[in-house]
């Protein structure tokens, strides 16, 4: 009997149960057993893993966040933090590991790999910031986390005739700005993938504004720049009013969507299925639509194709 161990690390995104969940049932379908590791990394160095049975992870495919928390953790940056993990794997009769984070936590799986320890990395991340896959677990929920936030600003800042500045998270990667500013008619989105002209996009609301629109809502990746600073430059070079909204943590938390419980279901289930082929340091992703695996090193050099002509149709929509 094979025993595997899961564990989400990095910044939990919704889904990330329902990955869980996937991982622990499949595992037990396959006749494995199967042990939980709490929070990440640290976790699995702490040696804090438990056994995982079917009802451990009943009432939870709902839930968002992580039932095993997540953590960063530097000291498995290291190679000692590495070997302590390592060893633990060992003590623990561990055959493999599932390891649910973003770029990061994948890097954290291919070193391990790399020692001879067969890790398999499954994309949990609000960000949909990995190249190889067209959806990470939790970017649909966030998505509409956002666009939700959005009708509520748009409510507000058009009662007020005001133009709002909504902030969102993202790291280096534009496409919660970009698909929830689409899908919420943003008049303006701003993300680090595309260059921007302040004195350009303030041309654009003075003109809006002499044509009699009052308000309009300006989408900001986080990796482009804080809120508030756009506010004021708008401010002082329009003279219209402006507010800066910055969503926070929110987009991370809620009751994931049918779409990331499906995704997360499906690839927990491959992650399993790839131990149990004796594959090692591997990532599970979705392209075209169809569950895919391809080797860690390969996903993470890829380099991101931004969705340029979804941006391009976002300002000609906007007017
Ligand atoms: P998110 O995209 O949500 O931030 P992430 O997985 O990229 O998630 P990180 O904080 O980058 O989050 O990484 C999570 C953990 O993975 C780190 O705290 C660390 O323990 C481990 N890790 C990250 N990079 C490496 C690396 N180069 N080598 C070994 N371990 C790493």
């Amino acid at each position: 009997m094979k025993k595997i161990a899961v564990l989400t690390s990095g910044g939990d995104s919704p889904g990330m149960n329902a990955a869980v969940r996937a991982v622990v049932r499949s595992a037990i379908y396959h006749g494995c057993k199967v042990y939980g590791v709490n929070r990440g990394y640290k976790g699995l160095i702490d040696g804090d893993l438990f056994e995982m049975d079917l009802s451990s992870v009943g009432d939870i495919i709902h839930r968002g966040g992580t039932i095993l928390r997540s953590a960063r953790c530097e000291e498995f940056r290291t190679e000692e933090g590495r070997k302590k993990a390592h060893n633990v794997l060992n003590v623990f009769g561990i055959d493999g590991l599932v390891v649910i984070g973003g770029d990061g936590s994948f890097q954290g799986a291919q070193k391990l790999s790399e020692m001879g320890f067969p890790a398999i990395g499954v994309p949990g991340t609000i960000d949909n910031d990995l190249a190889y896959t067209d959806y990470t677990i939790g970017f649909d929920t966030a998505l509409n986390t956002v666009l939700d936030a959005i009708s509520k600003i748009r409510d507000t800042s058009s009662s007020h005739e005001r133009i709002s500045i909504i902030e969102v998270m993202g790291r280096h990667c534009g496409d919660i700005a970009l698909y929830a500013g689409v899908a919420g008619g943003a008049e303006i989105i701003i993300v680090p993938e595309e260059e921007y002209d302040i004195d350009e996009i303030c041309k654009r609301l003075i003109q809006s504004n002499n044509r009699g629109k009052k308000h309009s809502i300006i989408m900001l990746a986080e990796g482009v720049g804080n809120a508030n600073e756009i506010m004021e430059q708008i401010k002082e070079k329009t003279g219209l009013d402006s507010r800066a909204t910055i969503l926070g943590h929110i987009q991370r938390g809620g009751t994931p969507s049918a779409f990331d419980r499906i995704l997360s279901s499906q690839m927990g289930a491959k992650a399993v299925e790839l131990l149990l082929e004796g594959k090692a340091s591997r990532v599970v992703g979705i392209k075209n639509n169809e569950i895919i695996d391809m080797d860690i090193h390969e996903a993470l050099s890829m380099e991101r194709k931004f969705n340029s002509n979804l941006y391009k149709l976002a300002s000609i929509l906007a007017k």
